[in-house]
């Protein structure tokens, strides 16, 4: 099954074929660089991973451009606020940015360009523009035609006539058409700006994509990404720009574009005082359980970002894991090493369907809700060959590698499922649920404690008790030689919770 992309050029599913296989050259808007970044710009980066893992696993070699745009009024407006330079705030926050990325463990990209290195690209393409008569400068400010350009939005369906009438018609006297955006703004005086033939000021924001791209990968490139509230007008400037620039060449072949977060059904935004900052987050949480949350869902579907949306990844998450720690122990870090019967024989089997069908599914516009959808099969089987509680055998150790394989193989291109260390993992997941539960970890500590002084006294009843009481709330007691530990009965506390 060829690898099919949903292209909002066309607003139709495409089979992938790259310009110049095996070489895939794929850009993406990056974030502004003056604050924390919010979750919403992370479910772009855990998505474009995504689909660049799943391209490098197709066999194609992606160049991967991801940038940052560290010229803009709020970088400017900060640095103002806190008496320091635009080049501190934005070198500080691409800093915090890796901070989260790392955190999230997600690949890194090939180039990371910016826009203050990017400079004479940009005035490259503006001259070339106005040598081309498709833009015009008008008291050092630099404009884009936009009748200039006969298929002005052709990736929004947007008409420049209804366009026309959305404006106000005096906003802009400098410009010849309403419409026409900025390429070059001239300095206001004492603000960040650089010398150009049109005097000093700085880009406008839509070109310095155009320039980056044209930098490092070339006029035309297969993947354009970037969050659907891109698409316009900053994406329809993007191929006015660039197809001006370059004429009779198609600037990208597949546009793809991923939804973003509502917040209990309002669309997310920093104006709307909703933000959660991807910091927040991962001070609370796992990265396990964003990038879950983000998978799970279909990159064209909205996702509410709710408590009841992190439970629920929560719940997958540990049903996964909770699979993967107990497969650990039966395999006991050993390889299968014996002839495959049985039901080993045939739980090999259905992974290999399974594994073919997740490939498909992949294949499918990334339909990651049906990958999971099969990887919760797979969970649901396991769990019934291998019940909990049960006695090691060499059929179940085998059942166990293959599941282990199984996920580990999964886990690269998602970079998901890799804490290598399910049992700890889990352990810290249940140290969130209690919370979620009213309970603290030092006073379930003190119950087992004095248990297990009852028990010493052979006060066996007030032991019984005292295992009631904690099973009442939620909680798994485990008995061992040194002593006894807790889980939260994950079943039962998801099966309370769900919407
Ligand atoms: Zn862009």
């Amino acid at each position: 099954m060829a690898f099919k992309l949903f292209n909002t050029l066309n607003k139709t599913l495409e089979d992938f074929k790259p310009l110049k296989a095996p070489l895939v050259k794929m850009y993406c808007c990056g974030p502004t660089v003056y604050d924390l970044l919010h979750v919403g710009n992370f479910r772009g980066a855990v998505f474009y991973n995504l689909l660049r893992n799943h391209l490098e696993d197709l066999g194609y070699e992606v160049q991967f451009v991801y940038n940052f745009t560290d010229i803009d009024d709020k970088i400017i407006k900060k640095a103002k606020t806190l008496n320091t330079t635009p080049s501190e705030i934005s070198e500080k926050y691409i800093k915090e940015f890796f901070k989260d990325f790392n955190t999230l463990k997600l690949k890194p990209h090939s180039i990371n360009p910016k826009v203050t290195e990017s400079l004479d690209e940009v005035i490259r393409v503006i001259q070339i523009l106005i040598d081309n008569k498709k833009a015009y400068c008008v008291d050092g400010e630099v404009f884009f035609s936009i009748e200039s350009f006969e298929t002005y939005g052709k990736l929004s369906g947007r008409k420049t006539d209804e366009l026309l009438n959305g404006v106000r018609k005096s906003v802009d006297t400098k410009k010849k058409n309403p419409l026409d955006f900025s390429l070059w703004k001239p300095a206001k005086t004492d603000e960040q700006s650089f010398d150009s033939p049109w005097g000093k000021g700085r880009p406008g924001w839509h070109i310095e994509c155009t320039a980056m791209i044209h930098k490092h990968l070339g006029e035309q490139i297969d993947i354009h990404g970037g969050g659907l509230d891109l698409l316009f007008p900053h994406h329809e400037n993007e191929i006015a720009q660039a197809e001006a620039s370059c004429p009779g060449k198609q600037h990208v072949k597949y546009w793809v574009h991923n939804n973003m977060f509502t917040f209990s059904g309002s669309k997310m935004s920093k104006s709307l005082g909703n933000t959660r900052t991807m910091r927040a987050f991962l001070d609370e949480y796992p990265g396990e359980i964003f990038k879950f949350m983000v998978l799970s869902a279909h990159y064209r579907s909205e996702i509410d970002f709710s408590d009841q949306s992190i439970i629920k990844a929560m719940d997958g998450l540990s049903r996964v894991y909770s699979a993967l720690s107990k497969a650990s122990e039966h395999a006991h870090n050993q390889k299968i090493d014996a002839t495959l019967t049985g039901d080993a024989l045939k739980f090999e089997e259905y992974i290999k369907e399974k594994t073919v069908s997740v490939l498909d599914h992949y294949n499918n516009d990334l339909a990651t809700p049906k990958v999971f959808a099969d990887f919760f099969d797979v969970v649901r089987h396991f769990n019934s060959l291998v019940p909990n509680n049960t006695k090691l055998t060499p059929e179940k150790k085998e059942i166990s590698c293959i599941i282990l394989e199984f996920f580990e193989n999964q886990s690269k291109k998602l970079s998901l499922f890799n804490e290598k260390s399910y049992r700890e993992f889990l352990k810290s997941m249940d140290h969130l649920l209690i919370e979620k539960m009213n309970l603290k970890a030092e006073w379930i500590e003190k119950r087992i404690n004095f248990r297990l002084e009852a028990k010493t006294n052979k006060d066996y009843s007030l032991a019984d008790t005292i295992r009631d009481e904690l099973t009442s709330k939620g909680l798994l007691l485990k008995d061992h030689n040194e002593g006894t530990d807790w889980e939260v009965d994950r079943a039962y506390f998801f099966n309370k919770h769900k919407s």
